[in-house]
């Protein structure tokens, strides 16, 4: 039989993963001869042999493919003839703009952590492990394809040993490009918060810093997605004196475990929970409390009756934590609003009035990023923030687009999406582009980005809502880089990313979209919030929306949910809140929202309104707390009777001031609070429902901030499947801001009107 030689492209998650080094262990134990490569659209192999042997080869990949590896598309092709005499891996070859994803983080895998527990290893207590299947990737990345010399690894020169390593096709670190060790690789050093040496002593460092944990001090440890903020997490004093210097007085801290045996000794995990916990994201998974023993939950997430838990993401974390052998509090290393810090000097700078010891090393990061957050409802992932693991892309997501285009996202919790060509990044959360320096990160990304893929932008997308940093900034590269630029709003943004998560424009039967949150400019320019779209043939309409109500001071509006009660109660009504301000405090919104003008529909304020009516909180201390805690305090009622507040009643808009003045009826004849808080959220669940059946429509898809309320989706999942309707919700990305950028592109490349 004839030899001819095949090419086989293989595109998706394939750099950074062992998969070069796969490709050269199944061809050798094949007896094929030909190359494989990194290119610019993932991995490319050539071999000699016959049709049949290179499709069985093809299969043979398909189905054995290493772990932390997705691939998305494979052609098989024969090629012009080439006679190899052997098999290898050969050097990268990017003629073309490249069409790969980018590879993000992943955590420490099992059998490096055994190495560096293993006291016989030579890599025994080195902090900075890594193989083919974990590590750092994006967060180290400078340029693609994932190639050593294009990453922050290449300053470390491989010792012999390591590089033995590195060219034995028989070794786990075949090839693995983060590879080090202790003789060639990265160092720390622990300093004080002045910055003065303590120890550089690699053997002992890390039982240096375990014991200033212990004595109850706050330290700064760089890991190697940036620095965290971390104290002994079973210390009531230490945490106090965290949030005290950190000015961070109620919200939730996440805390790090040494391990799931620990977690499941404080908490009834699920199956589900626990996976995720141990995958290769290790992000920060939300428990319920129901068995603490080691901590006391009141100080680390207050009135909350949940934690945030994760696992060690780093090998030096697992070290860390071995040591340490006790929960741990590891908080973002920020100042307050700021993003999270990765430079040893600006560490320095910005926390030594936070940290007392700092541990850091010499690794720079290109792309620090927080740890991601998810929580299950119904045995289903929710991620509240998409970050170190997850980003920058998602995976399923295809275009048609025919230039480089950039989205802008929006400002609270700021995201862009680059599409320079078919495949699409989202970055990960940056925060609040009120910060000047959240803001500086935010742009310096943007940049990083086409540094990455050699390109610009043609086209930049904006929230309408110019006052958004975003909008401004996204102006002014439309300037510099000569771009059209293209404005689109808020809400059908919102709406366009559950389309596009859920594959639902091409869908031929009318959708009912429900787009809940906090603020958005309107196409009428009052804020919207509480909106209700269809979508059917790339047309988007708003049908309904929740009656209009006084948005007063400003930005205090979203600050203190007493002022959304006061603006929902009646003149008369408002004297029962009286005492919720001072005297002058009352005469002054009675007199601005006779004046007013600036009118919302947000189903955000109407849940802070609530939240202060029943007397859980009349002022936020951080970012969302009013309908945190009245979603804490509504599952807290086992009843199996909560009522439509609105009985069932058909309302052209939704009379929000009638929702308000029901619960205060209800208040009045003694009702318990669980009982109140779940009664409301009910009736937006039945008001939803009701809404459908109205236009006769059996595909629901909700999205925006209001939409990571576990009670209103449990509600919602069994009102739907009870009626028979279908209801989609975001699952990749967070139903808040972060999915504004990823919204703006699919709206961009699927609306008409
Ligand atoms: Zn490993
Ligand atoms: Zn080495």
């Amino acid at each position: 039989m004839q030899t001819k030689t095949f090419k086989i492209q293989i595109s998706g998650r394939v750099q950074g993963v062992g998969f070069r080094p796969f490709i050269y262990n199944l061809a050798v134990d094949n007896n094929l001869f030909g190359t494989v490569s990194n290119n610019e659209n993932g991995v490319v192999i050539f071999i000699n042999t016959n049709l049949k042997i290179a499709s069985e080869f093809l299969k043979n990949i398909l189905a054995n493919k290493p772990e932390v590896s997705i691939i998305n598309n494979s052609i098989l092709e024969e090629t012009k003839s080439v006679n190899y005499t052997d098999f290898k891996i050969i050097v990268s070859k990017t003629k073309n703009q490249i069409q790969i994803p980018l590879t993000p983080d992943f955590a420490v895998c099992k059998s490096c952590k055994k190495e560096i527990e293993d006291k016989n290893n030579r890599r025994y207590n080195y902090a900075f492990t890594t193989c083919v299947h974990c590590g750092p990737r994006y967060a180290v990345t400078k340029k693609y394809p994932f190639e050593r010399k294009n990453t922050n690894l290449h300053k470390f020169k491989m010792c012999t040993t390591c590089l033995d390593e590195y060219e034995n096709p028989t070794n786990k670190r075949f090839h693995s490009q983060t590879n080090s060790c202790k003789d060639c690789g990265i160092t720390m050093e622990l300093t004080t918060n002045t910055g003065k040496l303590i120890s550089k002593n690699q053997e002992t460092i890390l039982d240096e810093l375990v014991t200033f944990i212990q004595k109850g001090n706050i330290v700064a440890i760089k890991n190697t997605n940036g620095y965290l903020l971390c104290c002994d997490a079973t210390n009531t004093k230490v945490i106090n004196e965290l949030r005290l210097r950190k000015n961070r007085f109620n919200k939730p801290f996440a805390v790090l475990f040494q391990n799931i045996e620990a977690i499941k000794n404080n908490f009834d995990v699920s199956e589900k929970e626990l996976q995720t916990l141990q995958s290769v994201i290790a992000p920060i998974v939300i428990l319920k409390n129901n068995k603490l023993q080691n901590f006391k939950s009141d100080v680390i997430a207050p009135n909350l009756n949940q934690t945030g838990v994760l696992l060690p993401s780093s090998a030096l974390l697992h070290l860390i934590m071995q040591k340490f052998d006790k929960p741990l509090i590891a908080t973002s290393g920020n100042m307050h609003g700021s993003p999270i810090l990765s430079k040893k000097k600006e560490a320095l700078e910005n926390l030594n009035q936070i940290a007392d010891y700092f541990l850091h090393h010499n690794l720079e990061i290109n792309f620090p990023q927080d740890d991601a957050v998810v929580k299950f409802i119904n045995k289903n992932p929710i991620w509240i923030r998409r970050s170190r693991g997850l980003a920058p892309n998602i995976t399923n997501a295809i275009t048609n687009l025919e230039q480089p285009i950039l989205a802008m996202g929006a400002h609270l919790k700021s995201t862009f999406t680059f599409a320079p060509n078919n495949t699409i990044y989202t970055s990960q959360y940056f925060g609040n582009l009120n910060s000047f320096d959240v803001s500086n990160r935010f742009t310096q990304s943007i940049e990083k980005f086409t540094k990455i893929f050699n390109t610009k932008p043609k086209t930049i997308l904006i929230d309408k809502h110019l006052q958004y940093h975003s909008s401004s900034v996204g102006k002014a590269y439309s300037k510099i880089w000569k771009t059209e630029l293209i404005e689109i709003q808020h809400h059908k943004a919102h709406f366009c990313s559950v389309l596009a998560e859920n594959n639902l424009f091409k869908q031929s039967k009318k959708i009912l979209g429900v787009i809940w949150d906090g603020t958005g400019l309107g196409d009428d320019y009052k804020i919207w919030g509480g909106e209700f779209f269809t979508y059917q043939n790339a047309k988007i309409e708003r049908i309904n929306y929740f009656e209009y109500f006084n948005w007063l001071a400003n930005d205090k509006m979203a600050k203190e949910p007493r002022l959304s009660l006061f603006s929902l109660l009646s003149n008369k009504d408002r004297k029962r809140i009286k005492n919720k301000f001072s005297n002058t405090e009352f005469k002054i919104y009675c007199k601005l929202s006779k004046s007013n003008t600036l009118k919302t529909a947000s189903v955000g304020r109407l849940f802070d309104a609530v939240a202060s009516l029943l007397d859980i909180i009349d002022v936020n201390t951080y970012d969302a707390e009013a309908p945190m805690l009245l979603e804490n305090i509504a599952k807290k009622y086992n009843g199996n009777n909560p009522i439509d507040l609105l009985d069932n009643e058909n309302y052209d808009k939704i009379p929000s001031q009638l929702i308000i003045k029901k619960v205060l009826e209800l208040k009045q004849t003694k009702h318990s609070k669980k009982y109140l808080a779940n009664t409301f959220i009910y009736t937006l669940a039945t008001l939803i429902i009701r809404e459908a059946k109205r236009n006769n429509i059996k595909i629901i898809a909700c999205s925006g901030g209001v939409f990571q309320n576990s009670v209103l989706l449990d509600y919602l999942f069994q009102l739907a499947s009870k009626n028979k309707m279908k209801l989609k919700i975001n699952r990749k990305l967070p139903s808040n801001d972060e999915n504004i950028s990823f919204g703006q592109l699919m709206y961009y490349n699927n609306i008409k009107n």
